[in-house]
Order: structure tokens, then sequence, then C-alpha cells
């Protein structure tokens, strides 16, 4: 059976003795023991993004300070570190410039696995089909990096079709695609033959932004077996970046997320069609997610080790295994849950920046550790590790 030590701390309801005592005496260790432990990182951490290291897109919790922690003074990597979101919307590319400005470090794109990379997957067996994608952000494009050829956006496959939305015009947003060009009123000329080809797929790789008219469009595609208006066919696949019901953003309380939509979608597509809607979810808490960042955890393990600056390359040697991986985050049910269904190898740490804002441990999903913030969680890491 499962060992954990349940403790919390931070503004510290404690409910099992802690571990940070203990810490004291092992951080009065020789230096030669303390760089040892640091060149061999037998330890790596995934954090979470909203709600633990930003809100909206604003640092919290002392992230920035926290993260270049895990930075050499020549700005090599220290400890193997990476970003495990189930947000997205924008390449990896993308997000990780964002992320290097905002915190002031040096991220690769190795270093953010959002919820929709793992469609990256589907590429070669979609690679010359047309796929839909929806979702804030610029989902077309995150599919045409990942290798898909005909990817298309569900805003730009729905203007081809007349009258697909019959509430567009009440709308008072609009939405720019790439063949207007400077507001000329120019054709549409789809750029695949959408009207006549199937859609072999559908993904959903963020929040969708009008919820009402991708529920319509995406029920005509599933539906019709691919083709709007038609009446054959079997479903074609559905996959879902993240299955999470709520996350918090800038506002105050959880916004309703890619879990919430996918149960207003399957709750219609059910009352319309004779067959249950069939999808599949990725993102945490899938144990496979966690899985995934530990092999790059691994990768990234080499570069800390050799002092690399973070370029992609074949690296050297082996990789080996991870004593210890922490993941930090602040929603119980995805963060915590999933870690815990990880394996031993993973330690979960809880903030109260976000999701979570209880006193003690969450009840049903209890963390291995509870603080306040990041920035807790990072001196804990690092005191434990021996790193600093
Ligand atoms: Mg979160």
């Amino acid at each position: 059976m499962r060992f954990r030590s349940t403790w919390v701390c931070g503004s510290y309801a404690r409910v099992k003795p802690p571990l940070l005592s203990s810490l004291a005496p092992q951080a009065s260790h020789s230096y030669s023991h303390l760089r040892s432990n640091a060149q061999c990182s037998s330890f790596g951490i995934a954090f979470d993004i909203d709600g633990v290291v930003l809100r909206g897109r604003v640092p919290i919790g002392g992230s920035p300070q926290a993260l270049k922690r895990l930075y050499r003074d020549c700005g090599t990597l220290k400890v193997p570190f990476l970003f495990l979101t189930n947000g997205g919307g924008i390449p990896e590319s993308k997000r990780a410039l964002e992320l290097s400005e905002l915190f002031g470090v040096h991220i690769v794109p190795a270093q953010v696995v959002q919820g929709h990379s793992p469609f990256k997957n589907f590429a070669k067996r979609f690679e010359n089909e047309l796929v839909v994608a929806t979702g804030k952000g610029d989902p077309a494009l995150v599919m045409t990096e990942y290798g898909f050829k005909k990817a298309i956006s569900v805003d730009e496959y729905a203007s081809y079709f007349d009258h697909i939305d019959p509430v567009s015009q009440y709308k008072r947003w609009t939405t720019k695609l790439a063949s207007e060009d400077n507001d000329k009123q120019t054709e549409l000329v789809p750029r695949f033959n959408v009207l006549a080809d199937r859609v072999k797929a559908a993904f959903v790789i963020s929040d969708p932004v009008d919820w009402g008219r991708d529920i319509q469009v995406l029920c005509d595609i599933l539906r019709s077996g691919g083709l709007p208006g038609q009446r054959n066919g079997g479903q074609p696949p559905l996959y879902i970046a993240a299955d999470d019901l709520e996350y918090q953003a800038a506002f105050p309380c959880e916004r309703l997320g890619m879990g919430a939509f996918r149960i207003a979608l399957q709750s219609v597509f059910n009352r319309i069609h004779d067959n249950a809607l069939e999808y599949t979810s990725f993102g945490k808490p899938n144990p496979f997610v966690f899985r995934n960042a530990e092999m790059i955890l691994k990768q990234l393990q080499l570069y800390s080790d050799h002092h690399e600056k973070l370029i992609p390359s074949n690296g050297h040697g082996e990789a080996h295994s991870f004593k210890t991986l922490y993941m930090v985050g602040d929603n119980p049910a995805v963060d915590i849950k999933g870690a815990r269904k990880a394996g031993d190898t993973w330690f979960s740490i809880l903030t109260r920046t976000g999701v979570f804002k209880g006193k003690d441990n969450h009840s049903e999903y209890p963390a291995d550790l509870v603080v306040d913030t990041v920035a807790e969680a990072v001196d804990y890491i690092l005191k434990k590790e021996l790193v600093c």
C-alpha cells in the first residue's frame, strides 16, 4: 500500500508532523555534498501555469524569483523543470517566448507541455485529411505546426457555410480571416474543398470562444459523418485537449473550462442524435500526461547535468531515473489527483493561489504538501534536495 506523508505548511494547518523541521540539519551538509547533488539532478519539477505562476498574464506567488532559482548564474538550467498545463491555444514555441518574457528566464518550447501537445501524435494519421480545430488563440496554426496539412479552424470552416450559424447577424464581434486583407471585401475562397470533403476528425484545442456556434457546427460535423447538411456516415473522432470543469483565470472565482464545454456539447449531441457522443479527452489528471512529462524532464536533465544552454540537440548519453518528480498545482481534482495516480515518484504540492483556497489540505485529493505560493514550493523542494 502506498504511503503518503500528507502535511500542510504555509499558514500552516498541519495534517501530519512536517518534514520541514527535519530539513534543517540536512541543509548544513558540506558544500561538496551539495554540489554533488546539484550536479546530479535526481529530481524534476512540473509547474501548472494558471493559478500557480500566472493569473491571467500576471505573475503570481513570487513566480519570477522562484523560477530564477532553477537556473545557474550563467543562465543554464540547474534543475530540470517544465510547465504542465491543460491550457493552450498557441504553439509551444510562442508560449515559451511569452513565458520567457514574463518570468525573465530562458524557457524553450520543450519546457511547455500544453493540453493539446499530444495532438501532434495524430499528425501522421491525419496528415493529409481535412480536420477542424476550435478554441481560443490560433487553433489552425497549432495544428499546422504539429504537421497537419489540412487543418482549418471552426471559425474559418463555418464561414464557408451560409446560414450555418442562424444567429450570427446578432453577434457584435467579427472574426477576421486571413483572406480578409485590410478590411477589403474579398470573396471567401476555401483553402480546401470544405464543401465536398468530409471532416475526418475534430479537435478542441483550448477553451472555445463562441460556444453556441461551435456546438452547432460540431454537432453538424459529428452527426453527419463529417459534412454538415448530410445525413450519412459515422461520427468522426473528436479529441478534446483537457477536461477541466473549471480553472482559475484573472476573475476572482473560477471560470468554466473545456470540461464544461464538453458537457454542453455532449448533452446537446446526445439529445439530437441516436448514438451517444464518442470522444477522447487528454490533459491532467490523465496519468499518461505525467509519464510524458517525465520523459521530457529526462531530456532536460541531460542539459542541466551538462551545464548546457537549452538548445535542442541530441543531448549527451543516457538520462538517469528520477528519485522524485514534483507536481506544483492549484487544482486538487486535476493537478493533485493526476500526480497521485501517476505513481510513487510523484510528490504533489498544492498552492493556495488558484482554484484551491482552503486552510487545510483538500479532503478528496489531499496533496503531499500544501503551501501558500509557488515560491514556497520551490523553497521547500530546493531545501529538501539540498540544492541551495
Ligand atoms: Mg491551474
